[in-house]
């Protein structure tokens, strides 16, 4: 009955001897997690780390022979890594699709104001966040800000401990009694989220002191004027380092899991690879918690262009190889949470430590927007996990007619490729702290390393 039946089994008991493998990678994975809180961080320390291991600079027109190892760099927001294999190209390339960017608190194009005693930095937010988990808690400014003269300057506030951190206010509950009676949903405004960044006037100036003396100091520290916010980049992202969660520590919190907690791990297992034989192609993309638009998100034609490039240096028909192509799209789901237990279905919920997902559909009521993979490429893949005695679980975000989400699978599905659903389950998936399972991060590495290899 053992072989008849599909039982759900967690890491430590189907994989006992692969712990402690899994607590040493994270050790890695949470440095990722620190040096790289934003899409542009994460590019930057991608490349450090292929560039340790012999991959290249490419730009699109480049030539490119058996055995390359390069990365197009796309705008310093998304990443393409390509490891060139010595097999016929046509038969495909491996394709693994991770996003870098994740929900966050970005500042508008003119931000700064002061009132009554306190100078702030209007917002909007960037992807499908709980408005009030970001109040009261400590945030840092990640980004670039581009001046006048067309220097770019790279902004980093409140990760070092000496540094400033900053904040947005929340309603105290001597005052709350009507608010808390607001839906969640509601109860916070876009336009509340505006970001406490001083409070000190600048000495004889009779209007607008703390808001000046806000700007003399980023002028001072950058050489910014207040225009220059009009072409920044500046996000806010919660002040808080990676941390072992429990006793046990068997769990990570920290920001952003959604999606370096795949883009990592994905990385990682093409960087690691000792096979020469199949074309592999990490992306990490940009966007992803938007829909994928714009020049550096998945449905950006780049994509398709370096496949493109790849086919017509090794002289192949691209069409050809594109539709001989096959992808994991590597992100993250929902871990079945007891404390929301109504919203999940739980005989086809993910479950923290019982492995890396795979989500043969995603979507929302009625499977809309989702890409659904194919019986055949779900057995493949399904087959090829278990020959290399990879964890893993099946999994479905949430209830039907709860909710749902989508992933960058069906923009690369689109375009003739077979692709699915692989990533991590998280719990607080796009809280400011989520958190995810050690053994569920090393499984899917190795779920990536055996689709590599
Ligand atoms: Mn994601
Ligand atoms: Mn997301």
């Amino acid at each position: 009955m053992e072989e008849l039946m599909y039982t759900k089994k967690s890491a430590y008991e189907k994989a006992p001897e692969k712990t402690d493998a899994a607590f040493a990678f994270a050790k890695g994975y949470m440095q990722f997690l620190d040096d790289a809180k934003t899409e542009r961080e994460a590019v930057t320390e991608a490349i450090r780390q292929a560039e340790a291991c012999g991959y290249k600079p490419y730009t699109i027109g480049d030539k490119i022979s058996v055995g390359d190892k390069f990365y197009l760099n796309n705008r310093g927001k998304s990443v393409y890594f390509v490891k060139v294999g010595s097999e016929a190209i046509e038969d495909g390339i491996r394709i693994t699709a991770a996003h870098i960017d994740s929900p966050r608190i970005d500042l508008k194009q003119v931000p700064l104001y002061e009132s009554d005693g306190m100078a702030f930095l209007k917002t909007h937010y960037y992807g499908g966040l709980r408005k009030y988990q970001w109040l009261a808690i400590p945030l840092a400014m990640h980004g670039v800000i581009v001046k006048a003269d067309d220097t770019v300057v790279d902004v980093n506030i409140g990760e070092d401990d000496s540094d400033p951190i900053f904040y947005i206010n929340d309603l105290l509950p001597h005052l709350a009694s009507n608010h808390a009676k607001e839906p969640l949903a509601t109860a916070v405004k876009g336009e509340t989220l505006n970001i406490l960044c001083g409070s000190a006037p600048l000495a004889d100036e009779e209007s607008d002191a703390i808001k000046k003396n806000v700007i003399k100091l980023l002028n001072e520290k950058y050489g910014v004027t207040e225009s220059d916010f009009i072409s920044a980049e500046l996000s806010l992202v919660p002040a808080a380092k990676a941390r072992d969660i429990g006793l046990d520590r068997a769990l990570i919190g920290a920001y952003g899991h959604d999606d370096r907690v795949c883009a990592y791990p994905a990385l990682r297992a093409l960087l690691d690879l000792t096979d020469d034989a199949h074309t592999v192609m990490c992306v990490l993309a940009d966007k992803e918690e938007t829909g994928s638009i714009g020049v550096t998100g998945m449905q950006s034609q780049i994509f398709t262009d370096l496949m493109e490039e790849i086919s017509l240096n090794l002289g192949a028909n691209p069409r050809v190889v594109r539709g001989n192509s096959i992808c994991l799209s590597a992100d993250v789901t929902a871990a079945f949470d007891p404390n929301y237990a109504d919203v999940y279905e739980k005989r086809n919920s993910a479950i923290l430590g019982s492995g890396v997902a795979m989500a043969k559909y995603t979507g929302a009521r009625g499977k809309s927007s989702t890409s659904d993979a194919s019986a055949e490429f779900v057995g493949k893949i399904r087959n090829m996990l278990d020959r290399a005695g990879v964890v893993w679980q099946s999994a479905e975000l949430g209830k039907v007619d709860e909710g749902g989400g989508g992933t960058v699978a069906a923009y690369i599905a689109n375009r003739n490729i077979d692709t699915l659903d692989v990533g991590v389950p998280v719990i607080s998936m796009h809280a400011p702290y989520e958190v995810v399972a050690k053994v569920d991060v090393y499984a899917a590495y190795e779920a990536f390393a055996a689709f590599c290899r």
